[in-house]
């Protein structure tokens, strides 16, 4: 068997979409991924299907063994033939201990690359809108450890050294903040010196306090601030008040559920967190082409049909691209093309195609019904509504257990204070799957404000028991104006 590779890769700060190129190119490559608690775990939904993935981040007091274990596991992954990536928090160099795992991946013979990320150190304060240095407040930058492996947990540090050096970041400090202060203070560093501390900074959920030495400990208790979060210390921080930008924004502040049924695109999550919001999709799938005999059979049909139904913007995506597999001039096809949701009519216009969204009512035309696997077993609804018709499954949809386990994880931290709903299929699968992680979706909903586009989604939200605000118009543009101007529930 030939030997696999280690990718020791940083996931960036936070935000998903700081991790590099390089990095979710090797993400995407990958036969295993090790992750750990730093690591956002929407990151794992561009894996491969099939990846295997393992979560090392659950027994902080198990610190020396756990690190054994990784290492070991890394090299016996790698010996199996595997493309392994290491997926660590920020950047792998910076308190990431990609040193040991480097040497023992060494010292196997095993073939590995560091991929570097953007460290908290630095990320952090700059969505917090303070940079680590400047002309004129910060000459020099300087990461230091706020916890150490030893008895007290009290860094090791030379302070006196640290006395020369503008600008600090101390990572893993909360803990340890009144004796970071202190030692500060005690070597000479003005008791007023400006101070923030930056939780979860570049994410949704990104909390700053800010004071000086002499405050910042009382600031912090006040708000019951945690890890992880990174203190910076310097006269840097000032700068603060003239150039945060992140925290600006209009759904910045705002966590925000975005209810799936499918596997498509998460524009509309893009576009919450474009806005600041933290976003949680859930649940999650990812989708399949299909591509067997009954596929290609009904696909060279095709052009006999006079209506053709879409039942979701990825059967969109799935049919045509098995029909110009299949060779055909597209101009074979007369049918007239018809949808379930706005969505999927935009999915055929963005090809040039006209639809209709489709009517309840009874036809003697030839009907084909295009969509995920499940279409199979509703057979006789679709008969019942629009007469007999033939069925093509044309993908299959697989939950990311992984993914959604993550995201449950998630669902049971902060409360929500939105819920999106994008299609009426939505409401009856989200309640599905809160349920089976064992989550009352009913409590979820009473305090959160339940928001959509369409009727159809309204009048499910209706029939479970809820109000929901409605967009404008179904619009992706529409809706997030209702969510900026909507009232949260306190
Ligand atoms: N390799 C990581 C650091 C790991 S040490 C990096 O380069 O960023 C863990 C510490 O990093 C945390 O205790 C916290 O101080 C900091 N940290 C990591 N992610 C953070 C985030 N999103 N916001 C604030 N601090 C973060």
């Amino acid at each position: 068997m030939s030997m696999g590779k280690v990718y020791l890769v940083g996931a960036g700060p936070g935000d998903e979409k700081l991790i590099t190129v390089r990095g979710l190119e090797c993400l995407r490559r990958a036969d295993t991924i090790v992750y750990d608690r730093l690591a956002n775990p929407r990151l794992l939904r561009f894996a491969k299907p099939g990846a295997e993935f393992i979560f090392c981040g659950k027994f902080p007091k198990h610190h020396t063994l756990r690190q054994e274990a990784i290492n070991e596991l890394l090299v016996r992954k790698a010996q199996e033939g595997k493309q392994v990536v290491r997926l660590k928090g920020g950047d792998p160099s910076v308190f990431g201990r990609v040193g040991e795992e480097a040497a023992e991946l060494a010292s196997h013979g095993i073939e590995y690359e560091i991929v570097p990320g953007i460290t908290a150190g630095i990320a952090a304060p700059a969505y917090a809108g303070i940079p680590v240095t400047h002309r004129e407040y910060g000459t020099s930058f300087a990461v230091v450890t706020g916890h150490a492996k030893t008895s007290d947990g009290k860094p090791a540090v030379d302070w006196m050294s640290l006395g020369g050096i503008d600008t600090l970041a101390f990572y893993m400090g909360v803990k340890n903040l009144r004796y970071i202060c202190d030692s500060l203070i005690q070597h000479g560093r003005h008791p007023q010196t400006p101070v923030a501390l930056v939780r979860w900074g570049t994410m949704g959920g990104q909390q700053t306090v800010q004071g000086t030495l002499e405050t910042i400990v009382r600031k912090v208790e006040e708000v019951g601030l945690e890890n992880p979060a990174i203190t910076l210390v310097g006269d840097i921080v000032a700068l603060r008040e003239q150039i945060r930008w992140f925290e600006n924004k209009p759904l910045f502040g705002r966590r925000i559920l975005v209810a799936r049924t499918g596997g498509e695109q998460g524009n509309l999550a893009d576009a919450l967190s474009e806005r600041g919001a933290d976003v949680i999709e859930y649940p999650y799938f990812s989708v399949h082409e299909r591509s067997d005999e009954i596929v290609v059979e009904t696909i060279a049909r095709s052009g006999e049909y006079e209506r053709i139904l879409f039942t979701s913007p990825e059967s969109v995506t799935f049919f045509f691209a098995a029909y110009r597999r299949s060779g055909r001039d597209i101009r074979e096809l007369k049918a007239m093309f018809y949808t379930l949701s706005r969505r999927t009519g935009q999915k055929l216009q963005e090809m040039g195609f006209a639809s209709e969204i489709v009517q309840p009512f009874s036809a003697s035309d030839k009907w084909l019904v295009v969509g995920e696997a499940c279409i199979l077993k509703n057979r006789e609804q679709y008969e019942t509504e629009w007469g007999t018709c033939d069925l093509l499954a044309i993908y299959e949809k697989e939950e990311c257990y992984e993914y959604n386990a993550n995201m449950v994880r998630l669902l049971r931290g902060e409360p929500i204070d939105t819920i999106v709903f994008p299609s009426a299929a939505s409401v009856e699968t989200l309640v599905r799957y809160l349920e089976r992680a064992e989550i009352d979706p009913y409590a979820m909903f009473s305090v959160a404000s339940l928001v959509c586009m369409g009727e159809r989604t309204a009048e499910a939200i209706q029939a479970a028991g809820y109000s929901a605000e409605r967009a404008a118009s179904p619009t992706l543009e529409s809706l997030i104006a209702c969510l900026i101007t909507e009232k949260v529930n306190e």
